[in-house]
């Protein structure tokens, strides 16, 4: 008789409410790996965390929703905390630590000093976002000196975000390696986030046409930008006649390094990134491209 397979059994992660709590757990840690996440977490988390273990000996997932980053007309409020399902997945997932510390914690008085992203931080997200990637920067820096790790993972699906979190290592002269880890997509090509949840079935399917949008640009790469431009924005003038509607925050190509739009002749590597609004939910998403 064969023995039916079993799944080892998984420990749950040691979980740190405050910096005392984590400077507990810091003893004999080995090589540290941080993913720093808002929580509600899902596939794409979950690549960043599995690319963790591989580069470290211990693997701490920060949980927190940064008010900071949050516009005051934004989704703060409502955004999804789903602290024992997110548990309950690092545990899945073999975390060995959570650090997930209460608002109180990270903040307790006025934050007067902040990290400035400087000129990458005011286009594109931050143009539409005023204050977002100083909101990240900081929150990343406070987490960066709490966890002290050696290795850190963001996801390429907030390109621009890695971008400026890599740029910010380099110019303050951080003692850290930051990796980033391709974009999980659901089989329909939507970028897991955990803002899809706010979509309605119709929503979802016209939000699938901002990596259709994408794919078209990728596939009209070899004439260049102004040719991967107008087949991606073809996509969005269709989208914006569907009901619901998209509605474009911008399309842009842009250099990897930079964020800087790229002129015509540009070679190297290059991001296509489109943000766009379908009903209350806004959603981002984005192609690395070699011009
Ligand atoms: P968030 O919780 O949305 O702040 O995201 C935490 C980290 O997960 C960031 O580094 C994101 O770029 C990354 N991430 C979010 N969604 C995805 C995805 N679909 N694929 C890969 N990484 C992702």
């Amino acid at each position: 008789m064969t023995k039916p397979a079993t799944t080892p059994p998984r420990t749950a992660p040691a979980v740190a409410r405050t910096p005392e709590e984590l400077d507990r757990l810091r003893a004999n840690l080995g090589r540290v790996a941080l993913v720093p996440t808002m929580g509600a977490l899902h596939s794409g988390h979950r690549s960043l965390i599995a690319a963790a273990r591989d580069h470290a000996d211990t693997v701490v997932v920060s949980i927190f929703v940064n008010p900071l980053q949050f516009g005051p007309n934004e989704d703060y409020d409502r955004y999804p905390r789903t602290l024992d399902d997110d548990l309950a997945i690092c545990a899945e997932d073999g975390v060995d630590v959570v650090f997930a510390p209460p608002v109180e914690v990270m903040y307790p008085g006025e934050q007067m000093v902040t990290v400035s992203p400087g000129r990458m931080g005011r286009v594109l997200e931050g143009e539409f976002r005023p204050g977002f990637f100083e909101g990240v920067l900081t929150v990343v820096n406070k987490l960066f000196n709490l966890v002290r790790p050696d290795v850190a993972i963001f996801g390429q699906k907030d390109a621009q975000q890695l971008s400026v979190v890599r740029r910010m290592v380099r110019d303050l002269c951080m003692p850290i390696t930051v990796m980033g880890a391709p974009t999980v997509r659901d089989a329909d090509g939507l970028a897991t986030s955990s803002r899809n949840v706010y979509l309605s079935p119709e929503e979802r399917t016209t939000a699938l046409a901002l990596s259709r949008a994408l794919l078209s640009g990728a596939d009209a790469s070899v004439t260049g930008p102004v040719g991967i431009l107008s087949a991606a924005r073809a996509v969005l003038d269709e989208a914006a006649l569907a009901t619901p509607p998209v509605a474009v925050d911008y399309l842009a190509l842009v250099d990897a390094h930079t964020f800087g739009e790229v002129p015509n002749d540009f070679r190297g590597e290059a991001v296509l990134a489109v943000a766009a609004w379908v009903g209350k939910t806004r959603l981002i998403d984005n192609v690395p491209l070699t011009l």
